[in-house]
């Protein structure tokens, strides 16, 4: 039987060979005296990365390593370290170390307290430009859209082991989890902290895949998309209505007698378009329905060192 650590902490890695040194380097004075363990997950990395982690892990017993089959993406990669980590609370982090491990102290404090989730909340992003104001459309857009209140926040936070044992009982595959840790509830905090730039080495997020991320929280925790697409339809077909009765009163009164081709060719376009939309949105909740029909596991692990420690 494995030993139950204080504190377990979960760090995706994916393509990180630059600056794996620096975390461990960095990661170690900030944990100094407290009970725990490393859970790395390696995401399918190209690079380096998993030599570099096993590497670690065979100098210090503190180190695991969980390897992915492929890369499965962010949030998968940390529901596998969650189901590995074994300590009385877990901690997720980046490894780029945007989120302060120096702050790890401080929100121990708070579960020691008797917080079972403590967040730590960005005070400010570092991301620029479109990406910018693409997060902050989507943080708007899903308060506004979400079915029940979820605060907009990171995945960096300290969870107890009834919340992370209650997280990997959830069976959706559809996993956007700072969304899942509100909906699980508990006694929540947060922390708030100024969001570095990365340590080394570039985002492993594209503008796209951030887009279906986005689409894929706001899918899997409203249907007011649902709703929004039928009171359109409901309000268009009433503005249509209306238009209909002027225009035949107009008829009856010989006012502009030829009704112009326009009218008729842009209405058609227009509700085309409604209609792909409201198909298109269908089309994604029937998707996501597929998905968790299918009940394929979430994530593959290939190999873990050390190995056979269940
Ligand atoms: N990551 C991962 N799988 C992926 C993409 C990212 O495990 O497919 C890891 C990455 O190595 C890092 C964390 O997730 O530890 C956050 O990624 P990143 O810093 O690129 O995201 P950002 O901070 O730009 O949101
Ligand atoms: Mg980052």
């Amino acid at each position: 039987m494995r030993q139950i650590p204080d504190l377990s902490v979960v760090i995706p890695v994916f393509n990180e060979e630059e600056i794996l040194a620096g975390v461990f380097s960095r990661l170690e004075p900030a944990l100094e005296g407290i009970d725990y363990e490393l859970v790395f997950v390696n995401d399918g990395s190209s690079d380096r990365s998993s030599e570099i982690l096993e590497g670690y892990c065979r100098k210090n017993p503190r180190g695991r390593l969980i390897e992915l089959s492929r890369n499965f993406g962010q949030y998968l990669a940390v529901s596998a370290g969650l189901s590995r980590a074994v300590g009385k609370s877990v901690l997720v982090i980046d490894a780029d170390l945007q989120d302060p491990p120096e702050l790890i102290r401080e929100m121990i404090k708070k579960w020691n307290e008797g917080f079972q989730v403590v967040i730590g909340a960005r005070k400010s992003r570092t991301e620029s430009g479109l990406k910018k104001l693409g997060l902050q459309i989507f943080n708007k857009l899903f308060i506004w859209l979400c079915d029940f209140p979820i605060p907009v926040r990171g995945g960096f936070a300290l969870m107890d082991r009834k919340v992370v044992d209650q997280l990997l009982a959830l069976p959706e595959r559809h996993r956007y989890l700072p969304g899942l840790r509100s909906w699980v509830g508990f006694q929540q905090t947060e922390i708030w902290y100024d969001r570095a730039e990365r340590i080394g080495g570039e985002t492993k997020w594209s503008f796209y895949q951030l887009t279906l991320y986005a689409l894929d929280a706001i899918l899997s925790f409203s249907h007011k998309p649902l709703q929004l697409t039928w009171l359109a339809g409901l309000g268009i077909s009433a503005l249509c209505f209306i238009y209909g009765l002027v225009l035949i009163v107009l008829r009856i009164l010989g006012i502009g007698v030829v009704a112009g081709f326009t009218t008729v060719a842009v209405s058609l376009f227009f509700m085309g378009g409604v209609q792909l939309i409201a198909i298109g949105i269908l089309g994604e909740y029937l998707a996501r329905v597929y998905d968790e029909v299918k009940q394929r596991p979430l994530f593959i692990i290939q190999r873990e060192f050390p190995p056979g420690q269940e």
